[in-house]
C-alpha cells in the first residue's frame, strides 16, 4: 500500500529502515527538526543539523527511491537557552528557499515553561513573516492538555496564521477535538506504548472521521517503529475500513496538507 510518512527522524535511523519503509510502500518521508538527544552548544550545531536535513539526508533516502522533505525549527526541549535559540532561529530564513524545506517545525511546548512559550512565539512569528506551513509538537502525558491549549492560543492570536496551514501533532483522545474545532490539522503519532497506539488511533478515526487527520510514526532514536503507519493501515483493513478510507488517511490527506507548501511533490 502506498503511504506518506509525515513525521520521521531519519537521521537517527539506519539505512535498513529506509529499505523496509520503501518495501512497505512508503513514497515520501518528511523529517521535522528535532532534539538530538543532547543540547547543542552553539548556533553552528544547529546550522550543521539544518544542512544535514535539507541536503544530506535526502541523498540517503533517494538510494531507496524515497523522496525526502524536511521542516526546520528549534524543538521545545532546546528552548530553555533563549538567546541560543534566538541565534539558531536567525539561521533558518536562508534555508527556506531550498526545494525540500516544507516549513517551520517541529516547534511547540515540552514542559509548558515561559521560555518555551517565548521561543514558540518567535517561531510562529518567523512562519508568519515568511508564509510557511507550521508543524507543532505537543507535550506528553500530564502536560499535553494545558500545552495544547497554550499552543492554540498563540497560533490563534496571530491573524496571519491560517489554521488549515498548521498541523498539531501527537494529538490524543483529550486533545483531538479542540484541534479539529480550531480548523487546524491533527496528527496522530503511533508509538508502541506512549502517545497513540495503532488501536487507539483507529478508535479516534472511527469517532472523529478522517478529515484533517493524519498518521505518523515519529520514529527517532528512542523506542519507536518506522513501520507504524503501514501496520496501522493493515489493522484498519482488519477492522473492515474500506480501502478508499485507508488510502485517504495514509496518503491523500498528508498529500493535501503538504502540497500547500508549494514544494511537496511525489
Ligand atoms: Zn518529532
Amino acid at each position: 500500500m502506498k503511504y506518506i510518512e509525515q513525521h520521521a527522524h531519519m537521521v537517527s535511523r539506519t539505512t535498513d529502515d529506509y529499505e523496509r519503509m520503501a518495501l512497505a510502500g512508503c513514497e515520501a518521508v518528511c523529517e521535522p527538526a528535532f532534539w538530538a538527544g543532547f543540547d547543542r552548544s552553539s548556533p553552528a550545531g544547529f546550522y550543521d543539523y539544518f544542512c544535514q536535513l535539507s541536503e544530506h539526508e535526502a541523498k540517503r533516502a533517494a538510494k531507496f527511491g524515497l523522496s525526502h522533505f524536511c521542516w526546520l525549527g528549534i524543538n521545545s526541549k532546546e528552548a530553555e537557552e533563549v538567546k541560543l535559540a534566538e541565534e539558531a532561529i536567525a539561521l533558518i530564513p536562508e534555508f527556506l528557499d531550498r526545494p525540500n524545506v516544507l516549513g517551520i517545525g517541529e516547534i511547540g511546548l515540552n514542559k509548558n515553561s515561559k521560555k518555551e512559550l517565548r521561543v514558540l512565539e518567535m517561531q510562529v512569528e518567523l512562519a508568519a513573516k515568511y508564509n510557511q506551513l507550521i508543524l507543532v509538537h505537543t507535550p506528553h502525558l500530564e502536560d499535553k492538555l494545558k500545552g495544547t491549549r497554550l499552543i492554540l492560543d498563540v497560533l490563534r492570536n496571530d491573524p496571519r496564521i491560517r489554521p488549515e496551514r498548521v498541523i498539531i501533532d501527537h494529538v490524543e483522545e483529550h486533545t483531538v477535538e479542540m484541534v479539529l474545532d480550531s480548523g487546524m490539522w491533527a496528527g496522530m503519532t503511533l508509538y508502541p506504548e506512549t502517545k497513540c497506539t495503532p488501536s487507539r488511533a483507529i478508535d479516534l478515526l472511527e469517532v472523529y472521521g478522517n478529515e484533517r487527520l493524519w498518521l505518523n510514526s515519529a520514529c527517532d532514536w528512542g523506542a519507536s517503529d518506522p513501520l507504524a503507519v503501514p501496520k496501522t493501515a493493515l489493522e484498519m483493513k482488519k477492522r473492515g475500513h474500506p480501502a478508499g478510507v485507508i488510502e485517504k488517511v495514509i496518503f491523500s490527506n498528508p498529500k493535501k496538507f503538504l502540497r500547500q507548501s508549494g514544494k511537496f511533490k511525489i
